[in-house]
């Protein structure tokens, strides 16, 4: 009888909390102890000022840098040229976000860039860009812009810690220049001349324009009101040195004497790698060679670089001597140490 009771009082116990059981073994899995989170993606947003529109957007930086790259680089270049465009175009859109470098006062003060390519970086919205290629290739075109920007995500060029100046141009006429030629000031360390091969693959890399007399004595007095032009013209443009990129350092017109660079921006020529043929005593034909400033990164360059096995790395350290290749998480950790 003891044996009856004592079963019972077990059968009882376990009909009791089979339930409890059950319920338990059907509920929510029980929260795993938590591990150490993983460091978050940095999200880095970049003010841009539309030219056209007047509009300005707050937008991430990485969609801004796929904009650019449609609008600075043609698609099909290589896969490692995208990259190195990618990553000098964020170098240039971090270095404003970041405050390092400014735009000019009075253009969009307080805005990080426009797209203006004559001010900042060139820009194309990707609806425009899919408008622009051929319908056959623009979704593989975006796919390899989108590609060359997420494979270089947060990626940028510093140098000596700070963020790099990263100039870069279309194509040079076998090397680059020291921005002191280009732009009067101090010499740059990264930016100084070096060998650009494979450059002349690019349309237009010699051009000519013929030149009159008139015109050029009419741009040069919008200029130089004093200048003058006397006499038999071949005796009145004479070139008088080269830069160590090879292009017009200094030469004289008439009675003023300009750097190549202002006779370029005079003309309104491609590159202040120039030469000057008399057809007649009225007309003249300027023939450049390359296109661009020639500061920086040759993106021509660039492309035959990475043809011949070059690396996005390799390109960019080319290109800008002695640079870091880092990130950006880690550069503000270098930056901004807590
Ligand atoms: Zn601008």
């Amino acid at each position: 009888m003891k044996k009856l009771i004592y079963y019972a009082g077990v059968m009882t116990v376990i009909i009791m909390l089979l339930p409890m059981i059950i319920v338990r073994s059907c509920g929510p899995a029980p929260v795993p102890e938590p591990k150490d989170e993983a460091e978050p993606v940095k999200i880095c947003e970049i003010s841009v000022y539309n030219h056209l529109t007047g509009v300005t957007e707050r937008v991430d930086l990485e969609e801004y840098i796929k904009c650019v790259l449609a609008a600075e680089m043609p698609a099909d270049f290589d896969m490692e040229a995208l990259k190195a465009q990618a990553v000098a175009a964020r170098t240039f859109a971090y270095g404003r976000i970041s405050g390092v470098y400014r735009s000019k006062q009075g253009v969009h003060d307080g805005i990080d860039v426009c797209t203006d390519s004559g001010h900042c970086q060139a820009w194309m919205s990707k609806e425009s860009a899919m408008k622009r290629w051929n319908i056959l290739f623009a979704s593989r075109n975006w796919a390899r812009i989108s590609k060359a920007v997420n494979e270089t995500r947060g990626i940028i060029a510093v140098y000596e810690g700070s963020v790099a100046n990263t100039l870069f141009h279309a194509s040079s006429p076998g090397r680059t220049e020291n921005a002191e030629d280009v732009w009067s000031g101090k010499s740059v360390p990264y930016l100084i001349s070096v060998e650009s091969s494979g450059d002349e693959a690019s349309k237009g890399y010699i051009t000519s324009v013929a030149v009159s007399v008139g015109e050029l004595s009419e741009k040069l007095n919008k200029t130089y009101p004093h200048a003058e032009l006397e006499g038999d013209i071949t005796e009145e443009i004479e070139i008088i040195d080269f830069t160590a990129g090879g292009r017009v350092k200094t030469l004289r017109v008439g009675s003023i004497t300009m750097k190549g660079t202002e006779f370029r921006s005079m003309l309104g020529l491609r590159s202040a790698c120039f030469k000057i043929d008399f057809i007649d005593d009225d007309l003249m034909r300027i023939t450049t060679t390359g296109h661009g400033h020639g500061v920086g990164m040759s993106q021509w360059g660039a492309n035959a670089l990475a043809k011949t096995g070059g690396t996005y790395r390799e390109i960019l350290r080319h290109y800008y001597t002695g640079i870091d290749i880092i990130g950006i998480s880690d550069y503000e950790a270098i930056a901004k140490p807590n």
